[in-house]
Order: C-alpha cells, then structure tokens, then sequence
C-alpha cells in the first residue's frame, strides 16, 4: 500500500481498493486529478521559488524542493508500505545527507484542512524518518488564498502517529479483502475515476441513493424502516412512508410522495408528468424569441472565462441556422467581455434568457453591480433569467440518478461533440490554454460551450412539446 491508497481510503474505502486491484480498463481519466497535479505543481514552485528538482539525487544535493520520490519501508507487523511524498522541503537539521534535512508538504485546495492532509504527512514522516535518518516534528499544508502562498504548520504528535498507524492497518486489511460496498454518500461519487463502474452496479442492485434526493441520511432511515431497495421503495404506500419520515418535518408526506414517483419512474424509465403551470407560462414568454446562455467557470479562482449566448428568434428555425456568440473573458480584457455582454442582452430587452443551473443569473447579476446598474436595472434584468433546471424539477419527474444537463439532455437524445466531455474537463483545457497558448484547447471549449447551449435548447423544447401531456 501506498500514500495514494491512504488518500483514497479516507475518502472511500471502495476506492482506495479498486486503485489497488481493480481493473485499470473500468477507471475513467479524471480532469480533476490532472487539474489538482498542475495547481500542485505551480503553488509548490511558487513556494520554493522554482527550486524544485526531482528524485534522490536532489536530497543527496540539498536542493530546497523534492518531488517524485517514492520512499519505501516497513510499517510494524511486516507490511510492506511506500510513501511518495507530494513535496519535501528542506530545513535546518541533521540528516545522512548533511547539515539538513526535510520536512514533508502537502497541497491544500480550498481553505479547510482535512483528515486527508493530516495522515498524508504523518503517514510520510513515518517511513521519511528511518530513510533520512532525522526526526520529523512537523509538516506543512501549503495554499493559496488571493494569489499568495500560504503556510500551515502540522505538528506531528504521538496521537496523530498513532490514529494514522490505526488507519493504515485497517487499509491494509480492506486491500487484503474483497470489493466494499459503494458509499452512502454518492456525492463524492462525482469527482471519482470509478464512477460510471460503481454507478452501473448501484443500478443493477436498485441502490436507494440512486434515488434523486436520498443522500446516506434518508437512505439510513429508509433501511431502518425496511425499505432497502429501490423496487420496495417503487411499491411502498405514500402515507406510510410519510409517517416514516419524520425527519423532513411538515414536508414528510410531500418527500414521499417525491420519493416513490422518482423510484417508480427510475425503475419503468418512463417520466412522471407533475405540472405544466411553468411550462405553459414559459411557451408564452418565449414566442417572441430568446436567448440560451452558458458559463463556463473556473470555481477556485471565482472565474468565468467563457459566457456564451445562443440567439433563437423561434423554435421553429433549423439549428443550423442559429447563431451562437462565444465571449471570452480573459482577465485582462474584462471590460470588453463586459460591455459585450450587455451588448447582447439589451439588443434585444424583452427576450428571457434561458439558462440551466443558477450560476448564470448570479454572473449576470454581479457584471451589472460592477458596472453601476441601479437597483431597478439589476431587477429588470434579473426577471428576463428563467433555469429550465428549477422549471424540469417542478414539471417532470424524470427517469434518471440526478437533473444535470448532461443527464438530462442525454436521456434526451442530445451528443456532445466531443465525447466524455464536462465541465471540469473544459477548465482543464483553459489551464492548458493559459499554459500553452495554444488555440486547440479554446477551439474545444467554444465547441463544448456551444453543445452545452445546445443541450439548454434541447431541455426548452422538451418542456414546451410535452407541457400538455397528463399522465
Ligand atoms: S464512485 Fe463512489 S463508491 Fe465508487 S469508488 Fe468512487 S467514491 Fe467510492
């Protein structure tokens, strides 16, 4: 076993044992991986002042940062382990290489510091240790907050040794035995390379958090009371399971009703009409032309560097004929992206902008409040904005796992150009492109903005064809 398998392991157990055995042909590239490793990479060069080398060699030298060292050792009891320590950094001392020695470093994205950090450094003093022959007493979390590097000290204690020395036999045990079961809490589900092979066994299982709402809580008390799959679920009388819900106070019998519609339809594949209140009103404000707008963000620096705007003066034009404007946002330039914004959105004032999610509407709100609008130009704006993704939720109960676009747009019929597309894969081809320079990766993200308008566009005409559909 090794650092990365401690590092999935507090995460999900399941996932640090397909790292370990599963089958490499089920896991999927993940952006995010490769977008952490790159803002490691810059923060940490940042920090050591672009003194950083690789290997042993580079401790043997003394040089101020180390990566792509893999230490190998024995824990107690004969396990075999092997650290590879995110970054060393060098420090006064006394090791078997000179008058110094180092400290290991890990990267923190966001602000918190968590379980994560702390047993990767303690998990790395361990065996860093014996191999320089010098104690360690701390390591550090390294970040960035508003551009600047920022520092934290982790003493590494005898009680933190000893929770981690803990964690790693119960490891060592879980690598030794068969597949865990997948996590209650699917949300860190988004962001793992095994997703789609955990997803498809949920699935054939009739997992309950499969179900659009069930997190680990609700699925808990749901097995309490007996209901331990999906199917069940799909056949469960609506009052009982409201009485059973107590947790969602007056909104349990409502929760219920919501909870075995989406089960049943999950199950049939066929959705679930509930209102066309929405839709009908959204075919009246849209007949005289709209436009579908898209961001495309990067959420850690609080970035949009893509708005892009699709004009459709009526559903009825081809697609093919409808234009599609792409503004980048490049830092330097924000006020052209501004101005050409607003540009857009008041050529034509009385169209609604559609868009899916609500991050689109705040963007648009925050550009007027940096450009001075009043309040009642912000207000005026803001009600053009209409989130097909709050309007689907309040019209249909579809037969899907969540609402997202592609999701949605997929059950849909819609494809993306460019296959295994997503957002983060687009802010990986944005950091890509503030690295290189090179055009490629905005050409993918103008396309991938464009399918995303697309897709928007798909949802709006689903919702206005079926608005008169009953059950
Ligand atoms: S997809 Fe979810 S359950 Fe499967 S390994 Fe990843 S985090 Fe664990």
């Amino acid at each position: 076993m090794n650092s990365l398998h401690l590092k999935s392991f507090t995460r999900c157990k399941r996932k640090a044992w397909l790292d370990f055995k599963g089958k490499k042909s089920y896991e999927v590239w993940s952006p995010h991986k490769a977008i952490d490793k790159i803002n490691q990479f810059q923060v940490f060069s940042e920090f050591c002042n672009g003194k950083i080398y690789t290997g042993l060699k580079a401790c043997e030298n003394g040089y101020q940062g180390v990566i792509g060292l893999k230490i190998q050792g024995n824990l107690f009891q004969n396990i075999n382990a092997e650290i590879r320590p995110q970054l060393l950094v060098k420090t006064k001392g006394k090791s078997k290489w000179g008058q110094y020695k180092y400290l290991p470093a890990v990267y923190k994205l966001g602000h918190k510091t968590t379980k994560e950090h702390l047993f990767d450094l303690a998990f790395c003093s361990m065996l860093l240790e014996s191999f320089q022959e010098s104690k360690i007493e701390k390591g550090l979390v390294i970040s960035t907050f508003y551009k600047k590097v920022k520092v934290e000290e982790i003493y590494l204690n005898k009680k933190l040794r000893k929770k981690v020395l803990n964690v790693l036999l119960n490891l060592n045990e879980c690598l030794k035995g068969s597949i865990p079961e997948i996590t209650q809490d699917r949300k860190k589900c988004t962001i793992c390379s095994w997703q789609k092979f955990c997803d498809k066994e949920a699935k054939e299982n009739g997992y309950l958090t499969d179900i659009d709402g069930i997190g680990s809580k609700t699925d808990s008390l749901l097995k309490a009371n007996g209901i331990t799959n999906t199917q069940t679920l799909a056949s469960y009388s609506e009052k009982k399971l409201g009485e059973k819900l107590s947790k969602f106070k007056d909104q349990n019998y409502e929760k219920a009703s919501i909870f075995i519609k989406q089960a049943q339809a999950y199950i049939s594949g066929e959705p679930f009409f509930i209102s066309n209140k929405n839709t009908e009103e959204l075919f009246e404000k849209i007949s005289s032309g709209f436009y579908i707008f898209d961001i495309e963000s990067n959420p850690d620096e609080k970035h949009d560097f893509l708005y892009g705007f699709l004009k459709v003066n009526n559903l009825s034009i081809k697609k093919g004929d409808l234009i599609y404007e792409p503004i980048l946002n490049l830092k330097k330039n924000k006020g052209e992206s501004y101005r050409q914004i607003i540009e857009i959105l008041f050529s034509q004032k009385e169209w609604p902008v559609l868009h899916y999610g609500e991050t689109e509407k705040i963007s648009i709100i925050n550009i007027a409040k940096e450009l001075n609008f009043n309040f009642k130009e912000i207000d005026s704006l803001s009600s053009r904005f209409i989130d097909l993704h709050t309007l689907i939720r309040k019209s249909w109960i579809l037969p899907l796992r969540n609402y997202g676009l592609k999701t949605v747009s997929n059950w849909l019929g819609f494809e993306w150009v460019q296959k295994n597309v997503s957002g983060s894969k687009a802010l990986y081809w944005w950091i890509q492109y503030q690295i290189t320079g090179n055009q490629i990766f905005l050409k993918k993200i103008i396309q991938y903005n464009k399918d995303d308008c697309f897709a928007t566009l798909q949802i709006a005409e689903y919702l206005i064809k079926n608005r008169l559909k009953k059950n």
